[in-house]
């Protein structure tokens, strides 16, 4: 184990923030690394920067995988995601004291498979958790999460120079840790230009009903969610050289040479309410939610 990762994991359990997402590549490890993180919170002797002691009754038991204070979530074999099922069937657990460690953890591995339905029933335990319980989520596909989601999560992205496991494990498929946040599609530069130009060529409804030719939900609010980060940061560049370490910086320079404040502040307007539309009407079809935007 690195320092760094060392140091990160001591900064969680120090944390009193009760929901955190580990988010990181396959070099990373994300889901080792939480594992990590619970034994240390249910460890009852932890050492030096609160790491687990592997020796106490409470690691004895994490070890053999019949810790009772720790709940894990994950796609069954048979499941392309999880179910809310699932979410539903550990209400039981979060809402009873732990038996053995001083915390209980819940830890949701690959939370970018729960589907929607199923990010809506946790997000409920995420806005009041119970005083003892520790959720732990992590995920290659941070931005496959509803932001509402998002927004109760303590967000830990992994670097996979940094947090690593193992030094000695081979450092051949490193992915930048940016572009791993966000889908493919938006980091086509040529592809991603052609889409602001035919945007700003439409008025009002138009842009909508241009952006809603998908009528795949989850990928229609994907998209609209990166679609809204680089607006967002090409407004915020008019106003500042100096942005660089967020995440389309380069591309929003290059947007930001092409259109003006006005024109991307009017675009933002029109995909925030359809963002917050989907995120709240998801019973309805699409056609019903888009009419129901009001222009
Ligand atoms: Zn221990």
């Amino acid at each position: 184990m690195t320092k760094d990762l060392e140091n990160l994991i001591n900064l969680i359990f120090m944390s009193s923030a009760s929901s955190f997402l580990l988010s990181g590549n396959s070099i990373s490890q994300p889901e080792k690394i939480a594992l990590h993180v619970a034994q240390s919170f249910l460890c009852k002797d932890t050492k030096k920067n609160n790491l687990f002691c592997n020796n106490c009754h409470s690691c004895n038991l994490f070890s053999a995988n019949s810790h009772p204070d720790i709940k894990v979530i994950e796609r069954s074999k048979d499941r392309t995601q999880i179910q809310i099922k699932q979410i539903r069937e550990a209400s039981d657990f979060i809402y009873s004291t732990p038996l053995i460690a001083n915390k209980k953890i819940v830890l949701i591995l690959r939370a970018d498979k729960l589907n929607f339905f199923a990010q809506d029933t946790l997000l409920k335990s995420l806005e009041e958790p119970p005083e003892n319980l520790k959720f732990i989520l992590t995920t290659s596909l941070p931005y496959r999460l509803k932001p509402t989601v998002l927004s109760r999560l303590t967000h830990y992205k992994l670097n996979p120079e940094m947090h690593r496991l193992n030094r000695d494990s081979n450092n051949d498929g490193f992915i930048d840790i940016n572009e791993n946040d966000y889908p493919e599609e938006c980091w086509n530069k040529e592809e991603v230009m052609r889409l602001f130009d035919n945007l700003v060529s439409l008025k009002g409804r138009e842009i909508i009903n241009y952006l809603i030719k998908d009528k795949d939900k989850d990928n229609l609010l994907i998209k609209l969610n990166w679609l809204s980060k680089i607006i967002e940061e090409s407004i915020l560049i008019h106003f500042t050289e100096t942005l660089s370490d967020t995440p389309f910086a380069q591309l929003s320079k290059e947007i930001k040479n092409t259109l003006d404040t006005h024109t991307l502040i009017c675009l933002y307007d029109e995909i925030l309410p359809v963002i917050n539309s989907l995120q709240t009407n998801e019973n309805l079809n699409y056609d019903f939610q888009t009419a129901a935007i009001s222009y």
